[in-house]
């Protein structure tokens, strides 16, 4: 069920064709994609092509090689077919240095209208970027975009630049180009995009993928990027196609959005969405950027009873594991996990424990003896090789609350469990090497690295 964030079926190479395209597109089983207009008439095409194909959308907007052409009368149709229902976004606008094909002052007034639009109507803006990095993240912060969002569309910057886009609250399309031999560094920043940030796209009928080069690109070799996503960062395809289609709806707000799941897959792991309530707020929990993890829609609207749990898992030994895991502290509700756990097992399948560590603090005495013969494994977040460290990443509620961790994996090692104490990777904040050297050394239990951003 991939969604194509940004083609141009509205281009006229697909005037002799269209219904056979649309035919192979639909066997492809592609659910949904955006046609992007980048002056009037391919606009307008866009806002067509959505009346008669109910899985297209449509945006609209003038491309920074034509602003020179962009007035006052531009602007206002744009306004006006900007407020369509069927127009879920602004654009394509942006800067592009590369081929400066329209002088740099009126790129920069086209753009700042663009963004006008976007802002008037709530709705988010598809940013084309070429060699103007610096300056399109500054007018896009100039111009308060998180207020509206929008997304970063072909990407072509590195993983810092990865960084300063998700700190303006955007999304970040990745189109054919990524499969290309030379393009190392953009595959990296396909790595270091958080899934809730992440969107893929043909940008059809431009940069087709390899193996097709030098063909037409159309929205179904999304499947090529697909792949290339799900084996750089370790997913299976079906995990890439469903983060891709709901970010889509989340960006482009289509209303289509899915409800909370009590369990999800990804890769063979079954994670049980225990609670929404925990006792950190880590400032890099997704649960503050997002509704979902790695296309999962986790916001429930309240936490699962046991029954609920154990009916969402199904068969417990058709997967690797099941996981207790979700929108906050399973040990909050110590009871419920260890219930459902005790079913699992009985059925025969495998259990892991995600948490903070915090359990025994909660229940007022130590938990660890209670999980033996019902967990398999534990993971704990330690994150930090010293109190200080934990407060500045964790932000916890409870007082002496890394002591805590610590304590409780101590004790879980005592009581014979599996115990993985891991660290999020946060770059100049968390010393890696120190955290292993103490869970490895001083508590003699695994170490496993979380890369920063990357959940699921
Ligand atoms: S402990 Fe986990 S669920 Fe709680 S705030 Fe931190 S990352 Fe989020």
């Amino acid at each position: 069920m991939p969604a194509d964030s940004h083609c141009h079926l509205n281009n006229p190479a697909f005037a002799d064709d269209l219904p056979v395209v649309v035919r192979a597109v639909e066997e492809a089983g592609i659910v949904a994609l955006l046609n992007v207009g980048y002056d009037l008439a391919t606009s307008e095409r866009a806002i067509e092509l959505a009346h008669l194909y109910h899985f297209m959308f449509a945006a609209v907007g003038v491309h920074p090689h034509h602003a020179g052409d962009v007035d006052d009368a531009t602007i206002a149709t744009l306004r006006e077919w900007g407020a369509r229902p069927e127009v879920v976004a602004i654009g394509e606008t942006g800067l592009d240095y590369y081929r400066n094909r329209s002088p740099k002052d009126a790129q920069e007034r086209s753009f700042r209208a663009h963004l006008a639009i976007a802002r008037a109507l709530n709705k988010p803006v598809i940013v084309h970027c070429r060699d103007a990095m610096d300056d399109c993240l500054r007018i896009l912060e100039e111009e308060s975009v998180g207020e509206f969002g929008g997304v970063m569309h072909c990407f072509a910057g590195t993983p810092a630049d990865v960084r300063r886009v998700l700190n303006l609250g955007m999304y970040i399309s990745f189109a054919g180009n990524v499969t290309y031999p030379s393009a190392q560094t953009l595959r990296d920043s396909l790595v270091a995009t958080p899934g809730h940030r992440l969107l893929i796209e043909t940008d059809a009928p431009y940069l087709t993928p390899a193996p097709h080069r030098g063909k037409r690109n159309d929205p179904t070799m999304l499947t090529h990027i697909v792949e290339l996503a799900a084996e750089l960062r370790g997913v299976t395809r079906a995990d890439i196609e469903r983060l891709a289609m709901t970010n889509f709806d989340e960006l482009f707000r289509t209303g289509r959005g899915f409800a909370g799941e009590v369990a999800y897959r990804i890769r063979n792991s079954v994670y049980l969405n225990v609670t929404q309530s925990c006792t950190n707020e880590c400032f890099f929990c997704v649960r503050y950027h997002s509704d979902s993890v790695q296309g999962h829609n986790l916001r429930l609207p309240k936490d699962p009873t046991a029954d609920e749990m154990f009916a969402a898992i199904g068969d417990p030994t058709a997967c690797d594991e099941v996981v207790f895991c979700g929108y906050g502290e399973p040990t909050i509700r110590l009871t419920r996990i260890k219930e459902v756990a005790r079913r699992v097992k009985a059925a025969g399948g495998r259990v892991r424990l995600n948490t903070n560590g915090h359990g025994s603090h909660l229940a007022k005495r130590n938990i660890a003896p209670e999980l033996v013969g019902l967990v398999d494994e534990v993971s704990v977040s330690l994150n930090g090789a010293d109190a200080a460290t934990y407060d500045a990443v964790c932000k916890p509620l409870i007082p002496h609350a890394w002591e805590t961790t610590v304590a409780f994996i101590r004790d879980a090692k005592a009581a014979g469990l599996s115990v993985t104490a891991t660290v999020v990777a946060i770059p100049n904040l968390v010393d890696v090497e120190a955290a292993r050297r103490f869970a490895e050394d001083d508590l003699g239990v695994k170490f496993r690295v979380r890369p920063y951003d990357l959940v699921g």
